[in-house]
């Protein structure tokens, strides 16, 4: 009932609008010109003032020292690598797509379900059984089976080691395209001569990591600091507004 109302209402107006429209065209075609005309340039120069209005605004500057993305997923694997139980050698891995988005990171640990206790951490015994080696996963097999996407085709992989040769063929197969690795202190062991063949057969790109800055340091605390100097800067601010 209500929307035929507004729909006979509708049709009145239109027919009143179009009738007064028709009536005032025939009066004068230059005056409606000179109308249009100045009714467009109150327009723009509304258009214009707002522009200006908004190219005059002074906004607050972003912060400079945010850190890059290279820096921050590299870093992100060397946070997790302190996860590490191994006495000798801890390492991490951040698996990356090319949004830009963390689908995978990872340790090196033992496997799930095999108490850290009861397996070795060194690595000299004579008994090859009594090393780590047999047990420990590493950090780049980590990050790629504790993905969070369907699959790690086209990623980036950042790891803090260059890969071993088992790790090399687990990134090949699952189809990781480029390996940003910031030590290279093993590269001529016989296994790490292999994992670089295997790279190059396949197109897999390894590149040195170069860390814009040498220290990325977390400290909890900052963040009490930060609101303590945003409330003592709000409170500054308000004196000065007061004896002004
Ligand atoms: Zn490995």
């Amino acid at each position: 009932m209500d929307l035929g109302n507004r729909r006979v209402n509708g049709h009145i107006t239109s027919d009143v609008l179009e009738t007064t429209v028709n009536k005032f065209s025939k009066l004068s075609t230059e005056t409606d010109v000179e109308c249009k005309t100045a009714s467009s340039s109150v327009a723009s120069n509304k258009i214009s003032s707002e522009s200006t209005s908004r190219t005059r605004k002074q906004y607050p500057r972003k912060r400079t020292e945010y850190i890059e993305w290279p820096d921050y997923f590299m870093a992100v694997a060397f946070l997790s690598a302190q996860r590490s139980k191994d006495p000798s050698t801890q390492v991490g891995a951040c698996i990356v797509n090319p949004d830009n988005k963390i689908v995978g990171i990872g340790y090196n640990g033992m496997p799930n379900g095999c108490p850290d206790d009861d397996l070795p951490w060194g690595k000299d015994s004579e008994d090859w059984l009594d090393r780590k080696y047999p047990y420990v996963c590493h950090a780049e097999m980590n990050a790629i089976m504790n993905k969070n996407s369907a699959d790690v085709k086209g990623c980036t992989m950042y790891v803090a080691m260059f890969p071993c040769n088992e790790c090399a063929k687990l990134i090949i197969q699952a189809g990781i395209r480029d390996v940003v690795y910031y030590s290279d202190k093993n590269r001529c062991k016989p296994e790490y001569v292999a994992s670089q063949r295997l790279f190059t057969m396949t197109g897999v790109t390894v590149r040195q990591y170069k860390p814009s800055r040498n220290r990325i340091v977390i400290d909890f605390s900052d963040i009490d600091a930060q609101c303590m100097a945003a409330v003592h800067q709000e409170v500054d601010g308000r004196d000065n507004n007061d004896v002004s």
